[in-house]
């Protein structure tokens, strides 16, 4: 038989939740807050394994954030499964999953906004122009609610993992920004919550992002110049089905842009699209 375990309790009030976090550090011991929009998989799961390695604690944040969708996105439609997401982390023992109704996170009429400059601007904050003010003030609020000592996110957001990472050196945040591996299915598709609005066809077509991302980076590493390898792969993408929202060569902690032969530590940034999915990738050239 199956083993059973114990659901995760969920706490929705930022008072419950200090309750609970003040007790731990009362006691000595140590934190780690791993955010997440819910859906959760099995790369979400990877960042719990890892903050149960790193602290005493684990508290799982479930909110799908308002305030980073823009107008015409996915926020009324984005998969919200809160008993499935207590299931699947329940085997893994959590402490706690803090899930805040939108009122709880942001009160009666807030009126301040966080704005990292620099890193949030181009690729995913071209395209998205709000979207890394929503994901920086909620981090900052989730931070600030849940004083973790530790914060885990995932590189398969990378440009988000450096935004976050500046925004607490800027605001003096006392805590620690880890990054994790990007988790991906048998065929290379970076494991994504959105992976579930593709149809059968869509799916079989996604995993060529990463099998071409892939062929450039190795050109990119062997010295070929940027601009033709990128022309060359964007190519492939188009034939292949898919709508470039961006395919470029940034330097791996300042975001700026690689041009001529790449020189590391610099990565691979894509978005595209499969009809109105939105998928997004990176690599480390
Ligand atoms: P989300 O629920 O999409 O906001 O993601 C919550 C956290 O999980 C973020 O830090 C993501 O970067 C991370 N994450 C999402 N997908 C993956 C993946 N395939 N591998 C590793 N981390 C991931």
């Amino acid at each position: 038989m199956a083993a059973r375990f114990a659901k995760i309790p969920v706490v929705r009030t930022v008072r419950a939740l200090r309750k609970k976090v003040d007790g731990w550090r009362l006691a000595g011991e140590s934190v780690a807050l791993v955010p997440t929009m819910g859906a959760l998989h099995e790369g979400h799961l990877s960042l719990v394994r890892l903050a149960q390695k790193k602290c005493d604690h684990v508290v799982v944040s479930i909110f799908v954030n308002p305030t980073q969708f823009g107008v015409g996105e996915d926020f009324g439609s984005y998969p919200r499964s809160e008993e499935t997401d207590r299931e699947k982390l329940a085997p893994l023992k959590a402490d706690v999953i803090y899930a805040p109704t939108v009122s709880e996170m942001y009160g009666e009429a807030p009126s301040t906004n966080v704005h990292v400059a620099g890193v949030s601007d181009g690729l995913c904050g071209a395209s998205r122009p709000d979207h890394f003010d929503g994901v920086a003030t909620v981090v900052s609020k989730l931070l600030l609610q849940v004083n973790p000592h530790i914060a885990i996110f995932g590189e398969k957001d990378f440009q988000q993992l450096l935004v976050i990472k500046q925004l607490t050196r800027d605001l003096n945040i006392p805590v620690k920004i880890l990054g994790e591996a990007i988790v991906r299915e048998k065929d290379g598709l970076a494991l994504s919550s959105r992976n579930a609005y593709l149809s059968a066809r869509e799916r079989e077509i996604a995993p060529k992002l990463q099998q071409v991302m892939k062929q450039a980076a190795a050109a990119l590493k062997s010295g070929r110049q940027v601009k033709a390898v990128i022309a060359s792969a964007a190519k492939k993408l188009e034939k292949a089905g898919f709508r470039i929202d961006y395919l470029e060569v940034r330097h791996s902690e300042t975001l700026v842009p690689v041009i001529g032969k790449v020189k590391p530590p610099a990565r691979l940034f894509a978005a595209v699209y499969l009809r109105k999915t939105r998928l997004i990738d990176n690599l480390k050239i």
